[in-house]
């Protein structure tokens, strides 16, 4: 239901070698929300997505979804039990159709039928007329629509989306986020969104979290952070 605690992030401290790149991160990603985790490059979002989701292991901390441990669970069984990574930089295979991109993107999830692929053509028009189209041929804009799509086909309860706005014109952000927010509004998905463009992020999320050197410096409601002035100037460079 709205509002409760789909994931739960306690304590999460990651590192490479030396570099402390999560510091003890406690957030809660609600249920048919938006939640936005900005910062400056470097903060450490990249990484709190890769660790929620397996790609890096912890060294303290627990992620929970629907408060079933989930920390030390295999990438595949996170993917089972409804989560899905959209990492930053929009890799496709450049020669394949975006159709085959579609389809060699829901290899490990098993059997995927036709209306599953159809259901991400509508949620996505723009990628349906370009299905046969190699997919070097797309736009920054065309490309994050496929992988948002690639991702939906494992029909995750929560999506992790990594700088989805990078590099794209203001309009295309808003398209795609209008898209997200529709999703979220009428079909439950929840979302965890990690963003430096803030203010975009702000505009679409429900609740927004700021991340600096690691730790979390405040989390409140997305239109809050969005009225504090010195909040923005200090960390999200608007
Ligand atoms: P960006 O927007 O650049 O991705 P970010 O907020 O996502 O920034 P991270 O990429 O999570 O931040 O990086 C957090 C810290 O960890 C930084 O100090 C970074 O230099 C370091 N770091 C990230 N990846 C690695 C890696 N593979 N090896 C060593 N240090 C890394």
């Amino acid at each position: 239901a709205p509002g409760t605690a789909l994931l739960q992030v306690q304590g999460l401290t990651s590192a490479y070698g030396p570099v402390r790149a999560l510091d003890g991160v406690t957030l809660d990603a609600e249920a048919g929300r938006i939640t936005a985790v900005l910062g400056a490059n470097g903060a450490g979002k990249t990484t709190l997505l890769r660790t929620i989701s397996g790609l890096v292991r912890p060294q303290a901390g627990k992620v929970l979804l629907d408060g079933e441990d989930i920390t030390r669970s295999a990438v595949e069984a996170m993917v089972s039990k409804g989560m899905a990574h959209v990492p930053e930089g929009r890799g496709v295979i450049a020669e394949l159709t975006v159709d085959e991109n579609l389809r060699v993107g829901s290899l490990f999830r098993g059997k995927v039928g036709k209306d599953e692929y159809d259901r991400v053509y509508d949620i996505f028009p723009r990628i349906a007329e370009r299905r046969n189209n190699a997919a070097h041929t797309l736009s920054g804009g065309e490309r994050q629509m496929l992988v948002i799509g690639r991702a939906l086909l494992a029909q995750p309860r929560i999506l992790l989306l990594d700088e989805p706005s990078l590099g794209l014109a203001p309009r295309i952000v808003a398209q795609i986020f209008g898209l997200l927010r529709q999703l979220v509004d009428r079909e439950g998905l929840s979302v965890l969104l990690v963003e430096q463009n803030a203010r975009s992020a702000l505009s679409v999320a429900d609740v927004g979290i700021v991340l600096n050197l690691g730790k979390v410096v405040v989390t409140d409601q997305a239109r809050t952070l969005m009225a504090d002035e010195g909040l923005r100037h200090a960390y999200l460079g608007f």
